[in-house]
């Protein structure tokens, strides 16, 4: 890791160079929109539309817990301490105690590790997304607290930028906060306080030009994350400065144009930034129509594919695949590898393999970006695997700040409390106590889109999406046990009969899927991976039963590696639990049986007695097993 100060001195003076003195002078203005700026609203591609928050409503579950969950989280932490870094930072008095861990306002803190409140506005983004879900008025009044007590707090030297490891992160995560509050709480002054926030963090920044020192320099700046949530502060009504500044960090010449030539550049980078970053590269696709950019989060995608684990996550360690190791790493991992070249040897020298809110948040976003523009339904088959697998099961966030942050594959694996890597670093309130609000809001905008013709379905949870359509009020309602059993029933309702198409996603791993339309069969094709489209007049009480099949398969962990493999039934991994290496074969696992329909258990049969197997969000502190030797 490098030195705050080194990188610091660095990023200014590289950044003042590269800028340029027009770049310069204009970001530095705050200048007023140019006259020919574009449509703020356009986006290329015809895109699908994403609902609001509000019109989908999840039914008691899994999903609903966690947002319940991480919300009551969210609105119980004591504003004083939440506002208190940037009430000290402006030498204001600064009530409350300290939050600790990576939220610390302690000087002598953040020289040992990430710190600063730099989740201060992804909880604000939570808490507002979670407003537009529910009304909750409670909510509304926090966020209107928490962001005007904040306003109070900038200053124009940035003084809080400076508690932070990484300015360009926290300011990041502030304006996603403001235009949220904006958007989704109706807090009309916020885009001023973005402004201001703007003004204030400048000078801390990290240049463009810190990219071009490779991926140790952009491992700690991630200023490449930073286009996205500009692009959306201008989209939705922020100074023209902000369209400026996201062009700005667009990380062409290292990352995303060798990337949409088809060139790998992602081994040894930082994983989840670097996925962030194709979301910077779908957006600016969206807003500016370049197809390079699009090409580049596609591919850019691909190659985190081609090291994903079975349960869709990737990384290992936060990086990517071949990573070097330096000495220090060495030393720290006790091991004496130059280098980690393969998902087997991350598996077996490592029991760090996803960064999992964050990842997952990170993986949601692009799957989403993707999905709308190109309509593939791959995208959709993709963010529900890293769903089941991954961030459903996450350990809850708790009072404390101890975060689920690290997914453990390797044999004998627990689901534990970030531990600050072996306590070297603060452990409690981590970037990915962050993005785990933020991702149990955005499960409802994933679940459906829609375009002129009607509904797509691309998650299968049960829930009701409502919408307006051609003057009549629809709503649709899907019910059933899936993935734990083959069957999704989705039922319409409207104020009148109306003609519009439902799009179904038919998982590409699904073998010989059926719909059944009121009873019926239905005459048109369904094929694995394509949307099935239903366009017909709709009247109250129609029915879809859509049927999945779900068959068990092997999934290897590499080709280096074709007997270390983990159990997948349709999106599901399964997990096997017991206490020792289980000694099953091949032909057992396949054999696995579902212990009652529906049940998240399955069993086994091996020659020490029966295996059990749980998917992800069924496993509580049993030791588990990912990968089998096989
Ligand atoms: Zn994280």
């Amino acid at each position: 890791m490098n030195s705050q100060n080194d990188l610091s001195q660095l990023t200014r003076r590289q950044f003042v160079h590269a800028a340029g003195a027009g770049a310069a002078a204009f970001m530095l203005s705050g200048a007023a929109s140019a006259p020919t700026e574009p449509d703020r609203h356009f986006e290329h591609g015809n895109p699908l539309k994403e609902f609001s928050y509000g019109d989908v409503v999840f039914q008691p579950g899994l999903h609903q817990s966690q947002l319940e969950q991480t919300h009551a989280i969210l609105m119980g932490l004591d504003e004083d301490s939440l506002l208190r870094p940037f009430r000290l930072a402006a030498g204001r008095p600064a009530p409350g105690w300290d939050l600790g861990g990576w939220y610390s306002a302690t000087p002598t803190l953040v020289k040992t590790g990430p710190s600063g409140p730099e989740t201060f506005g992804q909880w604000i983004s939570a808490l507002s997304r979670y407003y537009a879900a529910t009304g909750d008025e409670a909510t509304r009044l926090k966020v209107e607290r928490l962001v005007n007590e904040y306003a109070k707090t900038i200053e124009p030297s940035g003084k809080v930028f400076q508690f932070s490891k990484g300015p360009t992160y926290f300011y990041d995560k502030l304006t996603c906060g403001l235009v949220d509050a904006y958007e989704f709480v109706g807090l009309k002054s916020a885009l001023g306080m973005l402004t201001s926030t703007t003004d204030a963090a400048l000078s801390h920044l990290a240049g463009r030009a810190i990219d071009q020192l490779g991926p140790e320099g952009a491992k700690s700046s991630e200023s490449y994350t930073v286009p996205e949530n500009q692009f959306i502060a201008w989209q939705r009504g922020g100074n023209g400065r902000h369209l400026a500044m996201a062009k700005q960090y667009l990380a062409d010449d290292f990352y995303f144009d060798p990337l949409a030539r088809g060139k790998n550049v992602l081994p040894g980078r930082h994983a989840y930034s670097h996925m962030n970053a194709l979301s910077s590269a779908a957006k600016a696709y969206l807003v500016l129509g370049d197809e390079r950019y699009l090409k580049a989060a596609v591919n850019g995608l691909v190659f985190a594919e081609q090291q994903s684990w079975a349960t869709g996550a990737w990384g290992f360690g936060e990086s990517f695949v071949p990573a070097s190791l330096d000495a220090e790493d060495r030393k720290f991992l006790g091991i004496n590898l130059t280098s980690i070249d393969t998902l087997g040897e991350a598996l077996k020298y490592f029991k760090w393999h996803f960064e999992t809110p964050c990842g997952a948040y990170a993986h949601f976003k692009l799957m989403r970006y993707l999905l709308r523009i190109t309509k593939d339904p791959h995208y959709g088959d993709s963010m529900e695997r890293v769903m089941y697998n991954t961030v459903l099961g996450a350990l809850p966030l708790n009072q404390f700040g101890k975060a689920f942050y690290q997914s453990n594959y390797h044999a004998h694996g627990h689901k534990e409390y970030f531990d600050g890597y072996g306590h070297s670093m603060p452990d409690e309130w981590p970037c990915c106590s962050g993005t785990l609000p933020q991702i149990a809001a955005d499960y409802r905008i994933s679940s459906y889109f829609n375009d002129v013709d009607g509904v797509y379905i691309n998650l299968y949870i049960p829930s009701t999406v409502n919408w307006r359509q051609g003057g009549v009020d629809i709503s649709l309602t899907q019910s059933g046990p899936y993935p734990l059993a083959d069957t999704v029933v989705i039922e319409t309702k409207a104020s009148q009969p109306i003609t519009f198409a439902v799009r179904l996603r038919i998982p590409a791993w699904s073998t010989s899927p059926s719909l059944h339309l009121n009873g019926r069969p239905y005459d048109k094709p369904v094929q694995p991976g394509t949307f099935a489209t239903v366009w017909r007049e709709w009247r109250a009480g129609d029915r879809i039963e859509l049927r999945l099949p779900r068959q068990l398969e092997l999934k290897p962990v590499d080709a280096a590696y074709p007997n270390m493999a983990a159990l997948v039934s349709g999106p599901l991994v399964l997990f096997a639990v017991s206490d020792d290496s289980p000694k099953v074969t091949r032909d057992q696992l396949l054999a696995a049986k579902q212990e009652a329909p529906a049940s998240r258990e399955w069993l086994a049969e091996s020659s020490n007695g029966p295996v059990r197997l749980l998917p992800w969000f069924g496993i509580k502190d049993e030791t588990y097993f990912t990968y089998l030797s096989v």
